[in-house]
């Protein structure tokens, strides 16, 4: 039995993930789950997982949170030190970082420190630190198994190939909610109408970021890192209808692409269990439905932001933490309708025109640097 911590249990990769150990009781045990604010979610969890801990970000809400789960023996911690708690308990051998954002960031360095494999969902964490996280990995026997669609897919295609063998990686994008659109046509769009997926049912920052194409941004970054390839090497292609998750083109021309549903509980399942694989819970493709897969160029001047994850990927050193950091403010900002869905890129290339990057760097100056980056762009808001 593989014993299993989620940070971020009641989010849309959290409660996906509860959803393949509720069908597959006989291969994980749930330690310990988090929220930020959730309550109601997380007390449902734990009456149905009776994990040993439960974290709560908020701590206003830790007493009722107490009160609520006391008669089932769960104990409750608050606080990046107790997501950091969670992911190092002696007897965990998985941590799925499904937190939203860079909070992930100390618990993932903490858990590969004590030699836990990561289910990776987390991207922002991979994107800011990246370089810090590989060299935690170096000294660790701790694996990072991809839970983002597009790096399972690649994950596995890449299984038993050498490295030096590979020309691209091929990521696809569904193209999100404005797929075919010009920044004309997306001078009025309101969070309402950006949330809404074609393809994916996901959280509300990665469904802002799939609006922009950051997404794909952040994954270009986070493929760099997970499979060591140069940035000339990744490639991005449209593919609208989310079938092919993304595809390894090697030097002798073959292209090897992983096919599956468009159902996130297929690579929740994969990094769960691997090197294992079980029946599907979600049951096998029907290709005959499908019968037509499309691609397309990206367009990089109406999303921008896809042009700016390049520019920071290249960059290296502390740029991508600055281009993510920038990026979660301005989708805070807009979702919160302070700013313009197209003042998203502009906000980004402002922050990345105006912090100097740096090459040597550990957590603490990641920690400050979120800070001045989200202050710096509130300062030029207001
Ligand atoms: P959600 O917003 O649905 O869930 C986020 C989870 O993190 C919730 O449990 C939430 O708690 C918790 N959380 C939010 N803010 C904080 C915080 N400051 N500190 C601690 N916990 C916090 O996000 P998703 O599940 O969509 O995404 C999670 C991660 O997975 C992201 O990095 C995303 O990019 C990545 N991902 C998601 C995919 C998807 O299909 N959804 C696909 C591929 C990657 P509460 O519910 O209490 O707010
Ligand atoms: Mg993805």
């Amino acid at each position: 039995m593989k014993q299993l911590v989620i940070l971020g249990s009641t989010g849309s990769i959290g409660t996906q993930a509860l959803d393949v150990v509720r069908h597959k009781r006989d291969e994980f045990n749930v330690v310990a789950l988090s929220a930020h604010s959730n309550i109601n979610k997380l007390v449902e969890q734990v009456k149905e997982f009776s994990p040993e801990y439960v974290v709560i970000m908020n701590e206003n809400l830790v007493s009722e949170l107490k009160d609520r789960v006391s008669n089932i023996g769960t104990k409750v911690l608050s606080g990046v030190e107790g997501l950091e708690f969670i992911s190092t308990l002696h007897n965990v051998d998985i941590v799925l970082t499904s937190v939203v954002g860079m909070i992930g960031l100390r618990p993932t360095i903490a858990a590969i420190r004590e030699g836990k494999d990561i289910a990776l969902a987390n991207k922002e964490t991979l994107v800011v630190g990246g370089s810090i996280i590989k060299d935690e990995l170096s000294k660790s026997k701790s694996r990072i198994i991809p839970v983002d669609s597009e790096h399972s897919a690649l994950f596995q295609c890449l299984n038993g190939e050498s490295r030096s063998a590979v020309n691209n990686l091929i990521l696809t994008a569904s193209g999100g909610p404005f797929r075919g659109k010009k920044k004309e046509d997306l001078t009025q769009v309101t969070p309402e109408m950006a949330l809404k997926h074609p393809r994916w049912n996901m959280g509300r920052k990665i469904s802002i970021d799939s609006a922009t194409l950051m997404n794909k941004g952040l994954e270009v970054i986070e493929a760099h890192y997970l499979f060591d390839v140069d940035y000339d090497n990744i490639k991005v292609v449209i593919h609208p209808q989310s079938i092919i998750h993304s595809m390894v083109e090697y030097k002798d021309g073959s292209i090897i692409a992983q096919l599956s549903n468009t159902d996130m509980r297929h690579p929740i399942q994969y990094a769960l269990e691997y090197p294992n694989r079980t029946e599907s819970l979600i049951g096998y493709l029907d290709l005959i439905k499908y019968n037509t897969l499309t691609f397309e160029e990206p367009d990089i001047e109406t999303f921008e932001c896809l042009k700016l994850a390049y520019e920071a990927g290249k960059v290296g050193g502390t740029m991508p933490a600055v281009c993510n950091i920038a990026n979660e403010e301005a989708v805070d900002l807009f979702l919160n309708n302070k700013i313009k869905f197209l003042d998203i890129p502009i906000i980004i290339k402002e922050a990345m025109n105006n912090f100097k990057v740096k090459y040597e760097f550990d957590l603490e100056y990641i920690i400050n640097l979120e800070k001045e980056v989200r202050e710096y762009i509130r300062n030029i808001i207001k």
